[in-house]
């Protein structure tokens, strides 16, 4: 799908011409991004194309939304609103509005046209790539939904000036994380270049972000339903979701979730005789940089961890497959054969009991 980032975001009715189908146009955003980008990306969708009208849906804001309640508002406003399937579908934020406009997308008369605008780390160098949608259920995250690719993405790095720091260092975990399963030179420019990242520098993020994206679809383009390939883009998930769950959601953004436990898993590595030392120190050294953590919260136990590893999605015929790091910086494996000893040692070694 069409990637266009642009450092200097204006988007202009031709970012959109080749991309809207049809004249109704849907914007589903959320009520911290609206006030901040909603007019301007109405602007951009309808001058000089006086044929559009542009409907929108302000959805509340936060991943405890991201639910069958919420997605029915997008529903119900498509179909007040009398959208046809010629119509066009724009999701204006961060993942979980990505997430939820593409599963509405995808199921809306059995799915209309989609454009992504992802406004966080995370959801333009992740998210919005690869066509994962969906939304959460009472007894899980991401249970219910569908892969459908949109139309286009499309990135405007100034939205990343209004977006808090912590959700700015989490979104890099992501970016760090496609260095260190397969893309060594990348890795080697984030270490040059984390304090420009950090700063916010355009250019240098045009740069992270276009990388981002390019390591993703290459994945995805290989293994779209994930049956192997696409796993190694959960580098540290594993560790990170027993984090999450353990401590509790809204405590710990994703992000940095996975920063901790991407650490758990490259010690892990380590101990297997998988990687060198060097390159644990690299991965320390870098997550520190973008100021996130990297070890899990004090209170979480070996027990907190075993008990939501063993419900992981990755467990197959009982035994719980990772994603290591293994031979020289950028290749890992995802795999269940390892030694358990070495898995029980990285959780004594991280946990306090
Ligand atoms: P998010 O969408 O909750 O956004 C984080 C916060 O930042 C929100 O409060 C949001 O309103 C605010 N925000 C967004 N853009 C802003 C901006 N430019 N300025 C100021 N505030 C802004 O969180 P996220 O980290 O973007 O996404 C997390 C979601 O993504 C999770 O639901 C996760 O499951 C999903 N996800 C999906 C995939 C996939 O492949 N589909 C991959 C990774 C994560």
């Amino acid at each position: 799908n069409a990637l266009r980032c642009s450092s200097y975001l204006v988007l202009t009715s031709c970012h959109f011409d080749r991309h809207v189908h049809g004249k109704k146009v849907l914007v589903v955003t959320n009520t911290t991004i609206a006030p901040l980008y909603l007019d301007k990306v109405v602007d951009a969708l309808t001058k000089g194309n006086p044929n559009v009208s542009v409907e929108n849906v302000i959805l509340p804001d936060g991943e405890k939304y991201k639910n069958m309640e919420t997605l029915m508002k997008v529903f119900d406003k498509a179909i007040e609103s009398r959208l046809d399937r010629r119509c066009t579908f724009v999701a204006l934020g961060g993942g979980v509005i990505g997430d939820m406009c593409g599963f509405a997308a995808a199921a809306f008369l059995r799915g209309v046209n989609f454009i992504q605008i992802p406004t966080t780390v995370m959801a333009q160098v992740d998210s919005s790539v690869g066509g994962k949608t969906g939304i959460n259920h009472p007894l899980g995250k991401n249970l219910i939904g569908a892969f459908y690719q949109p139309q286009c993405v499309l990135i405007d790095t100034d939205t990343l000036n209004t977006l808090p720091d912590r959700e700015l260092a989490s979104g890099l975990a992501e970016v760090i994380k496609y260095g260190l399963i397969r893309d060594a030179e990348f890795f080697e420019w984030q270490e040059k270049n984390m304090e420009k990242l950090m700063a916010r520098d355009p250019d240098a993020f045009a740069y992270a972000i276009k990388r981002s994206c390019e390591n993703k679809a290459e994945v995805v383009s290989l293994d779209e339903k994930e049956s192997g390939l696409r796993a190694t883009l959960n580098l540290g998930h594993t560790f990170g979701h027993a984090i999450e769950t353990g401590f509790g959601y809204g405590e710990w953004l994703h992000g940095e979730a996975v920063a901790a436990g991407t650490v758990m898993a490259v010690d892990m590595s380590y101990r297997l005789g998988w990687i060198d030392s060097s390159i644990m120190k690299r991965v320390n050294d870098i997550l520190q940089r973008a100021k996130l953590p990297t070890a899990p919260p004090e209170t979480m136990t070996v027990e907190m961890f075993k008990s939501v590893m063993a419900v992981d999605k990755k467990v197959a015929d009982g035994l719980l497959r990772l994603i290591l790091l293994k031979g020289p910086l950028g290749n890992c494996v995802f795999t269940g054969e390892y030694d358990r000893k070495a898995l029980d040692d990285t959780l004594s070694a991280f946990c306090k009991s």
